[in-house]
């Protein structure tokens, strides 16, 4: 589901199109960790006849399958994030915090180009359990 290719990137100012190719390439790697991820937690499914004797072991294999779908899981969510960072990046939203509309740092796109809020707000929504108290 590439969301840009049928975009015209020549809108993109020449700091967003270095955000852009950031987030393609992170889009990219997470894309590989998710299949990795994905094959590993199929091969630890599939045990072979006669392989699993002790419950101990099987018990093993599944908690690192549980593991292994739980990353999947995440991976699964920052796609998302990823493809909706691009889609403000296009509609010239990138970089605002979506709490309160104030500019994401510099420093912090660079280390999360999918980052959704600032420093600030991210901080809000880390003590409370992912909430936000003060939007209200
Ligand atoms: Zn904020």
């Amino acid at each position: 589901m590439p969301v840009s290719c049928d975009k015209d990137l020549s809108v993109l100012s020449k700091k967003d199109k270095k955000y852009f190719d950031s987030l393609m390439m992170a889009r990219e790697i997470v894309t590989k960790q998710m299949n990795q991820h994905a094959a590993v937690a199929l091969n630890s499914g599939a045990t072979k006849h006669g392989a699993v004797t002790h419950m101990a072991d099987y018990g093993g294999e599944n908690f690192r399958r549980d593991i292994e779908l739980q990353m999947l899981t995440e991976d699964g969510n920052v796609v998302e994030l990823i493809e909706d960072a691009i889609k403000r990046l296009l509609d010239g939203e990138y970089g605002k915090c979506v709490d309160c509309d104030d500019s994401i740092p510099k420093g912090r796109l660079e280390v999360k180009p999918y980052a959704l809020y600032c420093t600030k707000c991210k901080s809000i929504r880390e003590k409370n359990n992912g909430t936000n108290p003060t939007l209200d």
